[in-house]
């Protein structure tokens, strides 16, 4: 049981990403003190969208300079917080040049610097860290060998490394080097929100996230001639926003959370959308069979090991342990995928 002082400030990392900017809104509406990192102050694009906050919530939102690779940058910014929320990582999956540097190190260090700074800082009851489903499966084949081809907490991703899936096995690496280090102690305690797929309107005009990425190609017809047949989860970003805060102020909550809504083939999003918008956008229409994914698949960044592992196969997540143990309600994917659309047409993003 750990409680939490509502006045003491809250240290959210990577404050300009895509989820964390929505963590810190609804910790402002709530009346909360937040400190948020972010990499260079002068990069004015990024974080347009938090000046507008403060502006709304005078004293509440200050700002501090932190960079994942150099140790001691998030002491300042930690003074005085019982509550630190820690979601800075890199999350890209194509282009990757260097994995060990554009990756693992920044995750894996960047965790490892962070809870030692925790350590040194007295005030810290609480960490919740923004871990992934990919800390807990590799590639969909995986769930061949779990009960029902289906994913819960008790599940890690063991066949992720380097050179498979190095975005997953950046996140795995980085979870449990932080459940190591907790173990080591007992002043705070750790709790990890595992997320699927998230997408939902984003606060920014960002587009270098991940999530915005892939919603922006949808709408655009990147996709047009077809899909992979490929299964993963999909989950809105207020819900993962308001699940850090739950994980972080419910005493008794504890452990890991995947957050994921729904399980959906690729195609099914694009559904969803249409169903919605009808011919609006150049949206997919339909699965490309596996030996054209094969064919075509490396010109898309999908080599031939992705998709023997990932097309076609079984996937399953299991989220009641969110629903139980943080009290959270998902919201219908359909508002999650139209809320994203209209977000970028208002901000003539597409
Ligand atoms: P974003 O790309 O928007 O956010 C990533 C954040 O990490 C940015 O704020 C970025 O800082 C920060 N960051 C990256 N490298 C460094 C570094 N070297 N030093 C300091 N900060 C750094 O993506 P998301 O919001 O989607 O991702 C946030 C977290 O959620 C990540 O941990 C990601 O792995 C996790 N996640 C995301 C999912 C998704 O589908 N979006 C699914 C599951 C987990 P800056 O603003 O300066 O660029």
């Amino acid at each position: 049981m750990v409680s939490i002082n509502p006045k003491s400030p809250i240290l959210v990392t990577g404050g300009a990403g895509y989820i964390a900017s929505w963590i810190i809104r609804y910790l402002l509406e709530d009346g909360k003190t937040v400190h948020a990192t972010v990499r260079k102050l002068s990069e004015h694009g990024k974080i347009e969208h938090l000046l507008d906050l403060q502006k709304q919530y005078p004293n509440q939102l200050k700002f501090f300079e932190a960079d994942l690779l150099q140790a001691r940058s998030f002491h300042e910014a930690m003074k005085g917080a019982e509550l630190v929320i820690h979601t800075a990582s890199p999350f890209f999956i194509s282009g990757i040049k260097d994995a060990q540097k554009q990756l693992i190190e920044p995750a894996l260090e960047g965790t490892r610097n962070v809870l030692q700074t925790v350590n040194e800082t007295s005030s810290v009851k609480r960490v919740v860290l923004t871990s992934s489903v990919a800390a807990i499966l590799g590639d969909n084949i995986d769930s061949l060998s779990v009960p029902n081809h289906t994913f819960t907490e008790e599940h890690w991703n063991t066949t992720s490394s380097l050179t498979n899936q190095p975005y997953s096995y950046s996140k795995t690496v980085a979870e449990r080097e932080a459940w190591e280090i907790v173990n080591k102690q007992n002043r705070w305690d750790l709790l990890t929100i595992n997320p699927s797929f998230v997408m939902g309107p984003s606060l920014s005009k960002r587009l270098d996230a991940t999530s915005v990425d892939f919603m922006r190609n949808m709408l655009k017809g990147a996709f047009r001639p077809g899909v992979p047949n490929t299964r993963m989860g999909f989950v809105d970003v207020r819900d993962v926003a308001k699940a850090h805060v739950l994980a972080g102020f419910r005493a008794e909550a504890k452990g890991r959370h995947i957050l994921s809504n729904q399980v959906l083939p690729m195609l099914g999003a694009a559904d969803i959308l249409r169903a919605h918008y009808g011919k609006r956008f150049p949206l997919p229409t339909g699965n490309l069979p596996k030996f054209l994914v094969y064919l075509i698949g490396p010109f898309f960044g999908l080599n031939w090991s992705y998709t023997e592992k990932n097309v076609d196969q079984p996937l399953e997540i299991d989220h009641s342990y969110s629903v139980k143990d943080l009290g959270l309600e998902y919201r219908p994917l359909s508002e999650t995928f139209v809320d994203h659309a209209e977000q970028l047409l208002a901000m003539k993003l597409i």
